[in-house]
Formats: C-alpha cells, sequence, structure tokens
C-alpha cells in the first residue's frame, strides 16, 4: 500500500488545485483561505469547473453542499451533475453558483423557533476554507447553514466566526510583541473514544439501536477492573477494522495517526493529527460516520454514545487545542528567549481568565443527556471545570503573584517578564494529570469533557470565544501603554491574581475536590439543564454579541434547541425501556416462573418436594410484581410531562431519570435469576467478551 499516494486522494486539495487551477484563480482562492474572506464570484466559476472535471475523473456522479445543522449529525441532499443541453445532449455540468450557494429545504432542521415551517427556505454556502472531497461518488463541498433571513441554523458558521474573532485579536496581541501575521489559527487535535461490538448483538437490542446505550444490563462478572484492556493487543478482528478505517481516512486526508484499545472492554481510540479548528471540525465528524460505516462491514457495531455500558467507562473526546500564526509558530510553546516567555504569559493568562470566566459556557458545550453519565462518574472529569497548569508553570505562576523569587529546577530567581527566560517545562510533568478537565499539555491545552458524539464546533466556538475576549481585553490595555514591559508586568500579575481560583492541580476525581471547589466560588453543575439554563445569561450574551459571533435570538434558539434535545433524549430512552420491559423482559421472565410452577407440579405429583423450583419461583415472581409496578410509575412519568420546553427538561432530569433507574435495578436483579434460555435479549458479559 502506497500510504502517501492514497492520502487525500479524495479530496480536492492544495496539491490538485495547484495542479487544476490557472495560477491567478489558485492565488485568489489561496488568498481567501487564508485570510478567511468571501470568495470572488468569478473565481467561482473556475473553481467549479475544475472540481467537476477531478470529481467525474474519480468516478463521482453527484455533488452536494455538505452541512453540519443543529442535529449534531451531517446533512447532505444528493444531485446529480446531469444536465440537458439544449441539444437534447446529457453534460456533465456544475457551475460556481452551485459550488457557493445551495438551497436546502430547511424546514426539517431544528431552529429552535427562528424560521417557522412556512418559511422553509434556507440556504447553504460553500466554505472554502474547508477542502472539497468524494465520498459514496459524490463530491461533497462543506458549507455553512443559514435561514433565508441570514439567521444561522448550524454549527459550523459561529466556529467560521469565533476562528475570525481569535485570530482578529491575537494578531494584534502579536503586534504589540513586534511580530506581524496574517492570521492566527485555533488548531485542534480530537482524540476519538468508541466502542465495537458485534453487530448480531447490537441487532437483537431495542435500546442500543434506538438510544445508543443500553438501558439495562446487569454486569458481567469482569469488567474493567483487571486493566487488561488498555493498550492491549488488538484483536485481529478488531485490527482489521483499523486497518480499513485508517485506509478511509486517508483517502479523506484525514490524519489518522494513533489506534489503540481503550480503559474498558470493547473500547478503542482514534487520534489524527492536529489541523485547523474547521478542517479538523468537519474530520471529526466524518471520522465518526466512517467508524459507524466502517464497522458494519467488519460485522460490527460501533458505538459512539458517552455511556453504552453502565459500570465501566464511557467514551470522551479530547479537544486537544492551541493557536498558531500562519508561519506556523505555536503561541502557546514556551519558547526560548524573554520575549516569548512574556508573549506565552500573556496567552496563558488570557486563556486562564478565559476559562475562569466563562465556565459555565465550557460546561454547556458538553452538556447532553450522554454525558451526563460520564462526568463526575470517576471515570471523566467532572462538572466543574479547572485548570491544570502543572507544577512548574504553578510554581512560576505562584512567584508572578507573589513577587516571589521562583524556585525552578535550575535555580532560585525573580520571575521579571521582561527580562527572564522561564525554565525549559519538562512535558512529562504537565502530562501526567489524567483527571483535570483542562489540561496543558507543553504546548497546548486539552479539554477532556467534550463526549463521543459531540460535534466538536460548539466546544471550539466556546473557547475561541473566550479567549479572544480576554486577549481583547488585554490589547486594549497594553496598546495605550507608555511603558509596555511594565504595563505586561502589572497585568499579567493582576489576572492571574483574580482568576487563580480556576488552577487546580490534584486530583480532579475526588471528593474533597468538589467540596474545595466549592469554597472557591466554582460553578458544578451536574446535570444538562442545571447548567443550559445559564447559556443566555446576560454576560454570555454580551459576549457572543461583542465578537459577533451570535445575535440573541440565534442563542435563544440554540438554548431551545439544546434542551428540547435532551428532553426528547431522556423521553426515547424512558419509552424504549417500557417497551422493552413490557414485552421482552417481563413476559421471559414470566415463562420462566411459569416454567418453575409446571415443574413444581409435575414433581410434587409424582411425590417429589420442589423447595428449589418454589423458592425461586416465589422470588422471580416478587421481582416481576415489582418490576410491573415501576413500569408503570415510570409511564405516569412521561406522561405527566410538562409542555413547556425548559420545564420539560427539568422534569426529565427530576423525575423521569430516577424511575428509569428504579426500574433498571429490579430487572438487573431479575436478570441475575432467570434462566440464561428465557434472557430475551444479550447480556453484558456476552456483548462485551465476545469471540
Ligand atoms: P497524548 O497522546 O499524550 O495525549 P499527543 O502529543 O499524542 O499527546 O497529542 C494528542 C493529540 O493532540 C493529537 O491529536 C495531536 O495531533 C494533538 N496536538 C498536538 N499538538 C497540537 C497543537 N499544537 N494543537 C492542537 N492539537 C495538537
Ligand atoms: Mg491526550
Amino acid at each position: 500500500m502506497n500510504v502517501p499516494e492514497m492520502f487525500g486522494s479524495m479530496v480536492f486539495n492544495d496539491r490538485v488545485m495547484r495542479e487544476m487551477l490557472p495560477k491567478k484563480v489558485y492565488q485568489s482562492l489561496q488568498n481567501t483561505m487564508v485570510e478567511g474572506k468571501a470568495l470572488d464570484e468569478d473565481v467561482a466559476d473556475i473553481v467549479a469547473a475544475a472540481m467537476k472535471e477531478w470529481a467525474v475523473s474519480k468516478g463521482a456522479t453527484h455533488f452536494t453542499h455538505w452541512f453540519q445543522p443543529m442535529t449534531g449529525i451531517t446533512a447532505e441532499k444528493h444531485d446529480s451533475f446531469l444536465t440537458v443541453g439544449n441539444d437534447g445532449c446529457v453534460m456533465m455540468d456544475f457551475s460556481g453558483k452551485e459550488l457557493t450557494k445551495g438551497e436546502p429545504d430547511a424546514s426539517s432542521f431544528p431552529s429552535g423557533g427562528l424560521r417557522a415551517t412556512f418559511e422553509a427556505r434556507g440556504y447553504t454556502a460553500w466554505d472554502p476554507t474547508s477542502y472539497a472531497f468524494i465520498k459514496d461518488d459524490t463530491l461533497c463541498i462543506p458549507t455553512a447553514f443559514c435561514s433565508y433571513t441570514g439567521q444561522i441554523l448550524d454549527k459550523k458558521t459561529p466556529l467560521l466566526r469565533s476562528m475570525d474573532a481569535i485570530s482578529r485579536e491575537a494578531v494584534r496581541i502579536l503586534a504589540l510583541f513586534g511580530k506581524h501575521v496574517r492570521r492566527v489559527n485555533a488548531t485542534i487535535g480530537a482524540e476519538q473514544e468508541y466502542f465495537l461490538i458485534d453487530k448480531n448483538d447490537y441487532s437483537r437490542r431495542l435500546d442500543l439501536r434506538l438510544t445508543g446505550r443500553t438501558l439495562i444490563g446487569a454486569p458481567a462478572a469482569k469488567g474493567q477492573e483487571m486493566e487488561d484492556h488498555y493498550f492491549g493487543s488488538i484483536r485481529p478482528r478488531v485490527k482489521a477494522f483499523m486497518a480499513d478505517l485508517d485506509e478511509e481516512l486517508w483517502k479523506l486526508g484525514i490524519t489518522a495517526k494513533t489506534e489503540h484499545n481503550e480503559v474498558a472492554p470493547c473500547q478503542h481510540e482514534m487520534a489524527p493529527i492536529f489541523d485547523n479548528a474547521n478542517k479538523a471540525t468537519d474530520a471529526n465528524q466524518l471520522t465518526m460516520e466512517m467508524m459507524k460505516k466502517v464497522a458494519e462491514r467488519h460485522g460490527f457495531a460501533c458505538l459512539l454514545h458517552e455511556k453504552p455500558f453502565e459500570g465501566i467507562n464511557g467514551s470522551g473526546k479530547h479537544n486537544n487545542w492551541a493557536l498558531s500564526t500562519d508561519e506556523g509558530e505555536n503561541l502557546l510553546d514556551p519558547g526560548k528567549t524573554p520575549e516569548d516567555n512574556a508573549q506565552f504569559l500573556l496567552f496563558l493568562t488570557a486563556i486562564i481568565k478565559a476559562v475562569d470566566e466563562y465556565q459555565d459556557l465550557l460546561r454547556i458545550s458538553v452538556a447532553s443527556a450522554g454525558n451526563d453519565h460520564r462526568l463526575g462518574a470517576n471515570e471523566a472529569p467532572p462538572a466543574i471545570v479547572s485548570i491544570f497548569v502543572g507544577d512548574e508553570l504553578e510554581a512560576v505562576i505562584e512567584s508572578i503573584i507573589e513577587d516571589k523569587p521562583f524556585r525552578g529546577k535550575a535555580s532560585s530567581s525573580h520571575i521579571d517578564i521582561g527580562t527572564s527566560v522561564l525554565p525549559k517545562l519538562s512535558r512529562d510533568n504537565s502530562d501526567r494529570n489524567r483527571t483535570s478537565p483542562f489540561a496543558f499539555t507543553g504546548n497546548k491545552f486539552e479539554f477532556r469533557m467534550p463526549g463521543s458524539s459531540f460535534n466538536i464546533a460548539c466546544t471550539n466556538v466556546m473557547l475561541n470565544t473566550a479567549v479572544s475576549d480576554a486577549l481583547k481585553d488585554f490589547c486594549d490595555e497594553l496598546e495605550g501603554a507608555g511603558d509596555f514591559n511594565a504595563a505586561l508586568n502589572t497585568l499579567i500579575k493582576r489576572e492571574l491574581e483574580q482568576h487563580r481560583r480556576i488552577l487546580f492541580n490534584g486530583n480532579g476525581y475526588s471528593r474533597e475536590w468538589e467540596e474545595e471547589a466549592g469554597k472557591r466560588g466554582l460553578q458544578n453543575y451536574r446535570r444538562t439543564p442545571d447548567a443550559l439554563v445559564h447559556y443566555c445569561d446576560e454576560k454570555n450574551v454580551r459576549l457572543f454579541m461583542r465578537h459577533g459571533i451570535y445575535t440573541r435570538e440565534e442563542m435563544e434558539s440554540r438554548l431551545e434547541i439544546s434542551l428540547d434535545e435532551y428532553r426528547k433524549a431522556i423521553h426515547i430512552e424512558a419509552v424504549t425501556m417500557m417497551e422493552m420491559l413490557r414485552r421482552q423482559i417481563i413476559p421471559s421472565a414470566l415463562r420462566f416462573s411459569s416454567s418453575l410452577a409446571s415443574a413444581v407440579q409435575a414433581k410434587e405429583a409424582i411425590g417429589l418436594t420442589a423447595n428449589a423450583e418454589k423458592t425461586l419461583c416465589a422470588k422471580v415472581g416478587r421481582l416481576c410484581d415489582e418490576l410491573l409496578s415501576r413500569t408503570d410509575e415510570l409511564g405516569e412519568c412521561v406522561d405527566a410531562s410538562p409542555e413547556d420546553t425548559r420545564e420539560a427538561a427539568i422534569h426529565a432530569a427530576d423525575r423521569i431519570i430516577p424511575a428509569m433507574e428504579a426500574a433498571r435495578k429490579l430487572s438487573d436483579s431479575l436478570e441475575t435469576i432467570t434462566d440464561r434460555s428465557f434472557w430475551p435479549i444479550p447480556t453484558y458479559s456476552e456483548i462485551l467478551f465476545y469471540v
């Protein structure tokens, strides 16, 4: 296999553009891409023609605007290139207009009240900063999705806006240090966790098919306690899947790099090489889609839910984030000279300030029914946002705040931002804490709260915007300063002091931290609705409006969509669970108990005792009685859901989830005493320890 040749072979990337476009057109497109500016209209026709020629040569027959509506998955509507000319001849055609703008019927996508169904029209607009690619013989054009009146209906547009905002402010900061760059990009590497289980087991579980997770199921005798799966040798069948997945991703220009087993049985991870935020977001969406498709081919089902199985780890998505200039300088790299250090410390301070001031937004960006099972459950960071910077950097920060000598490895000296050189930070030190939600890992931050099924756009919109805001404040202050170094010193010291409470180097999974965080006044929104209701707090609305990311209406619509998504997810889970209990579990257990009753009769008829059968039959009977009434109670809870979205979301968290948990307990007890041949669905031990 020739990997370099295969890599990106299905992508209309820079190499192809350089080859196929006239020099001037290429240059103009390049400017658009580097500076994030709108595309020249006459350029579009030429680009479209080249794109079509390339796509057809690769066997494509259709094209689609590929976009990321609020559903969290990607959407596409295929049109063929086919047109009929004046002479009646069939031709393959693709115009600049078709490339740059599409008009899908938008009425069936969530809009949170922004667009009534009668105003069905929405449009998609090409995002030339993300490459077009071919998937399933279709040329896919990454696009942003708006309503006809220009309100945004997708996850991509705010991401692009937030990238512009952070670029604008970071470029200003760099100018203060005498560096003049055109663009600063947020870079992302998203590590993706997932489960692979046998397709047959998956098909036989209604809960997995409808909700992505098991709603009932007693634990297997073995879980992850032996720690024998993490980085363990990979089953040949899984290995074949991974090889196939790599190949599919490479063709799409996705830099799949690392594949390994994760902590839980059947759990795995794929990490790509980082890229600009918008490309990384597209790549992650495609990765999730490909994982599901390739799994199918290998007789697997790929589970991307945050908590497919109770009692073992769920799946997350680590969002590695940094800032990079168009000249390739990573702004989160501490650097070697005093000027670089000062610049690094300023960016670091901005991030600390941003995360502290907008803890709620980061928490909201990872809030979902699925992720509620992970956060704070001893396998993932708690619902409290805090930052880990490592001992050395923490000591640096402390010495700045307290104006005390820094006692580093090498020497003890004052940290004077204008003159001193930071100690070389060891990466090991900063990578040790796996329990922190937001950890500095040497030259980037790793945000570990996102759920495995998430579109990472949302998290990065929050992060980019909050950091932009801090950078903007800093620029406003420093640009007017007489003595730059003195002003810089004062600012960094003041801001670090003010936001120090967000720094935490200890064990994020511990109880004590929850208490300590409470004392520090950090937020702790345990459940999705508790967090979501703060989305439209005035400070947040102002933040997004200030940087031109969202209007107030757009934010209100997003809140409505998120609350609605949560209540619907819980509703579907509850109804699925009731169906399984009423039509599969209880009837099966009753058949088991009647087989026991028949045995009692038969044995007693020939003068034998049947004590075991009687005891077991009575136990099963009692559990069935109770399970039946708990199922009915769950039904009543579901029926009592309020109309109002916000109230319904809170009702789901307060009432429906506890009712589901109560029913699950009984069903799981029943499972442990029911003859396997009567149990109607695959069990945890069968699913997780398949051969
Ligand atoms: P680890 O395996 O210890 O988590 P890695 O160095 O392997 O750390 O990186 C994990 C992820 O972080 C990878 O996806 C990698 O591409 C990404 N990454 C590395 N550098 C950056 C950066 N500057 N910006 C964004 N992501 C990055
Ligand atoms: Mg990592």
